[in-house]
């Protein structure tokens, strides 16, 4: 099954005919024929979507809408109302109580589903959203308070029409009713549409002339990394179901389907970006999420959750493409003696400063990561034992060569690190599945690491990985 949806309807004949018509697209049909008999068929069926007649016995789809809101795991449910009238007012009133949709009886088959579909995608976007933001719990940060009307202020809405003249009229009598700010474009200029800062929203017309470059445009938009976050609204101009149909299975976020009406696109626009707003912060909550759970608050370097398939990753590329890469494994020297001496605080002054030294020191396609207290992984891609020698000498200089100045405290701190280094990869490397070698590899750049500790500290003991000993 494609998704439940709850027809909502006092007349069974209605009721029945939208089954059929929505059976035949493999939905799973619920049924109620009021407000309240609707309630309760939500609260079992959990449906994906609400498709409610305009009027009903004890209330109006805005009364569906606000009972669904008023629950909390119901409230995400879009809401499509069928209505006798096409008059905007209606519309409008409709619009505003948040219902996300307003179709004329007789429904339009063609755009009966595309609407579902769009509404059904964006939901499942959401949802998946809000489920990665689940995961991620406990290394999220809490959404911020800021209200979306002042974030939404800002944003940049794109007017694209087949003539300049239209997007200016647009311009016109749109910038009269929102505080956004408005650019104009023609549909056969749209390279600057592409550029940064992309808007946030585009309006794009579609008419006789302007459809097949318009939906094409409405593709790539969606299509693009750096507009696939921008809100699409298709204004088929005149009104087409047809056309309409077309720009929502394309990916148009919303579609103006009675034509260009200036008080339908302001009140589309606002609630569009509230919803990007809202999925723009959850987005974010999402990154910062799966940020923290791979870095080291301290430091700021990656920690071992996120350097180990790193190093996985290395290593099955390194076999494939039979090049090396090195394996370090670092720790600093008598980091007991500095806490014990100077107190913790300057202790971790050190670790920041030494991470802030070592990680000057590689290339961007390296990788250092904090892998316990005083304690650093090296990845260095293409890396063979030459290159990995002078590297790790580097490092220890970088730290040797000039005392750490702590704040608070008058005189420098001198400190040294150990690293021990192995060679992965290559064409004579040992049998055996690359991730299993990392494991080898890790055992033996610790072996390494010991021997220089052993050795006096502050040096570098390139190990191999395939005997006991460097
Ligand atoms: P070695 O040269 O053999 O490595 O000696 P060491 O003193 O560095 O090694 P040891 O393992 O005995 O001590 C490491 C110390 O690092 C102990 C621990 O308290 C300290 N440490 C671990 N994490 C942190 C941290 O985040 N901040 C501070 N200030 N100290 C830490
Ligand atoms: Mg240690
Ligand atoms: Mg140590």
């Amino acid at each position: 099954m494609q998704g439940t949806i709850l027809v909502i309807d006092g007349v069974s004949t209605n009721r029945i005919l939208l089954k059929v018509q929505l059976a035949g697209a493999y939905y799973a049909v619920e049924q109620a024929g009021s407000v309240a008999e609707a309630m309760t068929a939500a609260r079992a069926s959990r449906p994906d979507l609400v498709l409610t007649a305009m009027s009903l016995p004890d209330g109006t789809a805005a009364d569906v809408k606000e009972a669904l809101n008023s629950d909390e795991m119901l409230a995400e449910i879009p809401v499509i109302a069928i209505s006798h009238s096409n008059a905007p007012e209606r519309r409008l009133k409709a619009l505003s109580a948040g219902i996300d949709d307003v179709l004329p009886q007789p429904v339009d088959d063609v755009i009966l589903q595309a609407r579902i579909r769009s509404l059904l995608r964006a939901r499942s976007a959401n949802e998946e959203l809000h489920m990665q933001r689940d995961a991620s719990h406990g290394f999220v940060l809490p959404l911020s308070d800021r209200t979306g009307a002042a974030e939404t202020a800002k944003a940049r809405v794109a007017l694209v029409a087949q003539d300049p003249q239209t997007a200016r009229n647009w311009a016109k009598r749109l910038g009269e009713q929102v505080p956004y700010d408005l650019c104009c474009h023609q549909l056969d200029d749209i390279q600057p549409l592409m550029s940064e800062p992309v808007a946030d929203v585009f309006v794009i017309e579609l008419n006789e002339l302007s459809a097949g470059p318009g939906l094409r445009l409405l593709a790539d938009l969606r299509a693009r990394a750096a507009t696939r976050q921008s809100v699409v609204i298709a204004v088929p101009n005149p009104a087409d179901p047809h056309i309409s149909a077309e720009a929502l299975d394309r990916g148009a976020h919303d579609v103006l389907q009675s034509g260009f009406d200036v008080d339908e696109l302001a009140l589309r626009l606002t609630t569009q970006l509230q919803y990007k707003c809202r999925n723009d912060r959850l987005r974010d909550s999402v990154r910062n999420g799966l940020r923290a759970a791979v870095q080291d608050p301290m430091t700021g370097l990656y920690n071992r959750r996120y350097a180990k398939p790193f190093l996985d990753r290395t290593a099955k590329r390194a076999a494939e493409t039979d090049e090396k890469f090195a394996l370090m494994l670092a720790d600093l020297d008598h980091f007991k003696r500095i806490n014990d001496q100077y107190g913790h605080p300057a202790g971790d002054a050190v670790l920041i400063e030494a991470a802030r030294r070592l990680q000057a020191e590689l290339r961007p396609v390296d990788l250092l990561a904090r892998v316990g207290g005083e304690e650093f992984m090296f990845v260095l891609p293409g890396a063979d034992e030459i290159a990995a020698g002078m590297a790790a000498v580097d490092l220890c200089n970088a730290i040797n060569s000039k005392p750490f100045q702590v704040p608070g405290l008058d005189t420098p701190i001198e400190v040294t690190i150990s690293i021990g280094a192995v060679i992965g990869g290559g064409k004579d490397q040992a049998e055996g599945s690359a991730v299993a070698q990392v494991a080898e590899l890790i055992s033996a750049a610790d072996r390494a690491l010991y021997n220089a500790k052993n050795a006096g500290r502050n040096q570098v003991t390139l190990g191999s990985g395939n005997t006991a000993a460097a």
